[in-house]
């Protein structure tokens, strides 16, 4: 059996722990390796390996940290299909939606190759007689990522890309889940030049995450997950002094005026709710579509359900693949089993899949969803779209800002006075008009608002840099003997 362990100061470390955790393949629903979960000792020599590195890495001067992180995106480019591969072995998304996580992680590695130019501080010559007065950024140290298994690649690289070109030294716990992805990424950064201790992974369960949360030479903890455990990392680390940003579930709405082009919208839902399985914090999971275009487009959404193809990711025609695991698959397909009892009526029921003995679903359709049924007020996570009819475009906007969640939602419309009064009123993070999945590019920052971010810095773009730094502030005088004198007085610039 492959056994997966930690990587320190650039080197394969086995696990001493005595525990592992089981490695699926979500196609077969075999186990087909062990990852290793550190204890406390052995995350606390992962921190040690970071902090000794600490020394010299923020004392690298920025050309030389830009020079590995260009390295890096040509290694990154050149093994995408293997990274991509590996992905999709262990989560089990299909090899062309792992493409485009990879490519999305590599555009953060992209802009932070050009940080250099955004650590610029600024300078004030002459703020008071002789006195000039500056500000730098500077790095926070040992910092630390714990990270969802839905993007085992990218949401490490919106953190660690960042994190290192600051001048940190970086621990990430990938999700044990799937756990491989982030040692092809290590030895990537070891090829690139990256120098011992800089960048390391500790696999672990709730043990390592808490003993990150309280190691008093971790400064930072950057999470992405689900609520629940964002508040706890969120609560606990800032407990115990760190710099926390927490992002968590969500719930999106893609809201449909009667003048949109229903096909499109109907093709935007169908892949922003099925893609990846459903498993992405950013897919389409309520559509609310206005009472006089609802009927027509359900039946646009329930014709296109048919032609996804489902399968494996080693089918080249398969375009979703399965969830992660047997225990998700369930918790999702119990969703659709009970929404009927509920008051709501599937219309596409996909849950016969589960009969297979990988972990898969077909995809499912729900009509006439309101608030207080479960498959409306909790995170789905699957390849579950539901429909909400709403009488206005006010009920649907009143809709979304009344939900626990903000991460990310959609409007379809022609009208741009509409389209722009919404992106002004709606309470998410992330919005798109006539884009269902409106994850922001790398120069802007990823966060939702509400229970879907706890915090307050989002992720990667300009915030990146800012979580990753702290500002200092320099007053200078190089004395002129001649205007030397004694003033118990404040110091004032007048
Ligand atoms: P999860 O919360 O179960 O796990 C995330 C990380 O926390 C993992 O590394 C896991 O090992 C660790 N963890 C799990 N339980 C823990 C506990 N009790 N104590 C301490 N640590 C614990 O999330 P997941 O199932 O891996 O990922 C799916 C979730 O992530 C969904 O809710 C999804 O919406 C969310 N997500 C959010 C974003 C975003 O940007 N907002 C992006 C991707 C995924």
């Amino acid at each position: 059996m492959q056994r997966i362990s930690h990587w320190v100061n650039n080197k394969v470390v086995a696990g001493t722990s005595g525990n592992v955790g089981k490695v699926y393949n979500p196609a077969t629903g075999e186990v087909q390796a062990e990852v290793d979960l550190a204890s406390v000792a052995e995350v606390d020599a992962v921190v040690a390996a970071a902090k000794e590195a600490f020394v010299t890495w923020r004392a690298t001067n920025l050309s030389r940290r830009a020079e590995i992180m260009f390295r890096m995106r040509e290694l990154v480019d050149a093994n995408r299909k293997e990274l991509a591969n590996i992905v999709s072995l262990e989560h089990g998304k299909v090899p062309s939606d792992a493409m485009g996580e990879i490519a999305r992680g590599l555009e953060n590695i992209e802009f932070a190759c050009g940080i250099p130019a955004m650590l610029k501080g600024g300078y004030s010559e002459q703020a008071s007689g002789g006195v000039d007065v500056y500000s730098i950024r500077q790095p926070l140290g040992v910092v630390a990522g714990i990270t969802p298994f839905n993007f085992p690649a990218m949401v490490p690289m919106w953190m660690f890309a960042y994190a290192i070109m600051c001048g940190n030294t970086f621990v990430l716990k990938p999700s044990q889940k799937d756990p491989s992805a982030a040692m092809f990424v290590a030895d990537l950064l070891r090829q690139a030049g990256l120098p011992e201790g800089v960048f390391n992974v500790v696999h672990g369960d709730k043990v390592s995450v808490d003993r990150l949360l309280e190691h008093k030479d971790v400064q930072s903890i950057s999470f992405v997950g689900s609520t629940p455990i964002a508040k706890y990392v969120y609560e606990t680390g800032t407990k115990n002094g760190k710099r926390v940003q927490a992002l968590g579930g969500a719930k999106n709405h893609m809201l449909v005026l009667p003048d949109a082009d229903l096909d499109m919208a109907a093709d935007a839902a169908v892949s922003a709710a099925y893609g990846s399985a459903g498993e992405r914090c950013m897919a389409v999971s309520v559509v609310l579509a206005v009472d006089s275009v609802a009927d027509a487009l359900v039946d646009k959404l329930k014709s296109r359900i048919p032609n996804i193809k489902v399968g494996p990711g080693t089918d080249p025609a398969a375009e979703m693949g399965p969830l992660i695991s047997r225990e998700h698959r369930d918790k999702v397909a119990s969703f659709v089993t009970n929404a009927n009892a509920e008051g709501a009526k599937v219309v596409v029921d996909g849950t016969d899949k589960a009969k297979d003995a990988g972990f898969f679903l077909n995809p499912s359709l729900i009509d006439n969803v309101k608030p207080g049924m479960k498959c409306y007020d909790e995170e789905i996570f699957g390849p579950v779209l539901t429909v909400m009819r709403v009488k206005s475009y006010q009920e649907g906007l009143d809709t979304i800002n009344a939900n626990q969640f903000g991460n990310g939602t959609a409007i379809f419309t022609r009208d741009g006075g509409v389209a722009r009064q919404f992106q002004f009123d709606v309470q998410v993070g992330m919005v798109g008009i006539n884009v269902p999945i409106p994850v922001p590019v790398s120069y802007y920052s990823f966060g939702g608002w509400k229970a879907s971010l706890f915090g307050d810095q989002h992720m990667y773009g300009p915030e990146g840099i800012n979580f990753f730094t702290r500002g200092k502030v320099v007053t200078s005088r190089w004395p002129d003997p001649r205007t030397s004198s004694v003033n118990l007085g404040f110091p004032q610039n007048r």
